[in-house]
């Protein structure tokens, strides 16, 4: 086991913030895994898988058993995680300028084609290294000038390496679920069913260019970019929605690096028992198939559907009350589907989002991602 610990540059003087990376294996050996936890800062059950996975992958480690190279980062944001207002954490937005830590990642496609364009070959494995050098390359020489935008280029060129990717988040309260590019559907469904995902929300382009996405989708635009030369190894990687915001435990957290574990050595990356992997509990649907249900106006959140819930046209999800008025709102979904995520306050204000339902059809487009 190897810690780096890498210093984010551009923070306010006096103030050096670092970002821990845990490796297992031989850092040169291919199939690599990357799981990072928290990106958002106060999404806190990815921290705790963390832990679990590390220890499980130093004793296989130390047994001989890491084949591959695996790469961990425990707290993906140490930015977020250092704001808080009066005691109370405040991940998701950067206080600094608004922005979602989960958007914006660089949009690598373009400048890397005109990178690789006129040196592809036959050779699917060279061209592999060739996409993979552009993609950092190009990434290297791109502008930081913020703390901000440093720790996003850190984390995008750890992950770029990568031929697996694992980025653990979580919901307010919700079921497990993910989110992966389309053309990456067959090759996650063994997680999901690892997992538990009860919903497996899938868009090419969900808009804003979240993490998951900077990651593997110039693999598969380059793909079409140059249909006449094969490129081994295309990344793969999901947004894993592991629960809601309170649900930490040991025994999740175990559980959920076992699932990550399985995973690894379903890809040739642990030496173990193949796993048994469990009956799916849902399938694929489109990410513009989801439904979030808004608050009319601000109010008391009284719910009457839970995550996890089966939904159909018409049913009342929460009623809204005006304390003031004593006025009452009723908000029913206009689809059938799964209710996977709701907020954890009981208080909504107007044009809020106050949970999610996974329908099969598409209903939206555009951005497709909660703000
Ligand atoms: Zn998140």
């Amino acid at each position: 086991m190897q810690i780096d610990n890498i210093e984010i540059p551009f923070g306010t003087t006096g103030t050096v913030r670092s970002l821990a990376v845990y490796r297992f294996g031989d850092t040169s050996k291919r199939p690599q895994l990357y799981v990072q936890s928290a990106l958002h800062a106060d999404e806190i059950p990815g921290m705790l898988v963390s832990v679990h996975l590390c220890n499980s992958l130093q004793k296989l480690e130390q047994e001989g058993r890491v084949l591959g190279h695996i790469v961990v980062v425990p707290c993906a944001n140490p930015i977020g995680l250092g704001q808080s207002i009066q005691g109370v954490p405040l991940g998701r937005f950067a206080l600094s300028d608004g922005s979602n830590f989960n958007r914006s990642f660089a949009d690598l496609t373009q400048a890397a084609a005109a990178r690789i364009l006129g040196k592809l070959t036959k050779d699917a494995s060279r061209n592999a290294a060739l996409v993979r050098a552009a993609l950092q390359d190009e990434l290297q020489m791109r502008p930081v000038t913020s703390e901000l935008a440093a720790l996003k280029r850190l984390l995008l060129s750890l992950a770029l390496d990568s031929d697996y990717v694992l980025d653990l988040h979580c919901d307010g309260e919700s079921v497990p679920h993910l989110y992966t590019a389309t053309s990456l559907v067959k090759r996650c469904e063994p997680l999901a069913a690892l997992f538990g995902a009860r919903a497996f929300l899938t868009a090419e382009i969900s808009g804003d260019n979240p993490f998951d996405e900077a990651v593997s989708r110039p693999w598969t635009e380059l793909s079409h970019m140059f249909p006449e030369y094969p490129i081994a190894g295309t990344c793969f990687s999901t947004t894993v929605e592991l629960r809601g915001e309170a649900d930490v435990s040991d025994i999740l957290a175990a559980q959920d690096a076992r699932a990550i574990i399985d995973f690894a050595a379903l890809n040739g990356m642990v030496d173990q028992a193949l796993p048994v992997i469990p009956k799916a509990q849902c399938h694929a649907t489109p990410l513009a198939g989801v439904l979030p249900i808004m608050a009319t106006h601000a109010g008391v959140v009284v719910f009457n559907k839970a995550p996890g819930d089966t939904i159909h046209v018409g049913d009342e999800i929460a009623r809204i009350v005006d304390p003031v008025t004593r006025q009452s709102t009723s908000l029913c979904s206009t689809i059938s589907g799964l209710m996977y995520a709701r907020i954890p306050s009981r208080y909504a204000v107007a044009g809020q989002r106050i949970a999610k339902i996974a329908g099969e059809q598409p209903i939206r487009s555009g951005k497709l991602l909660s703000p």
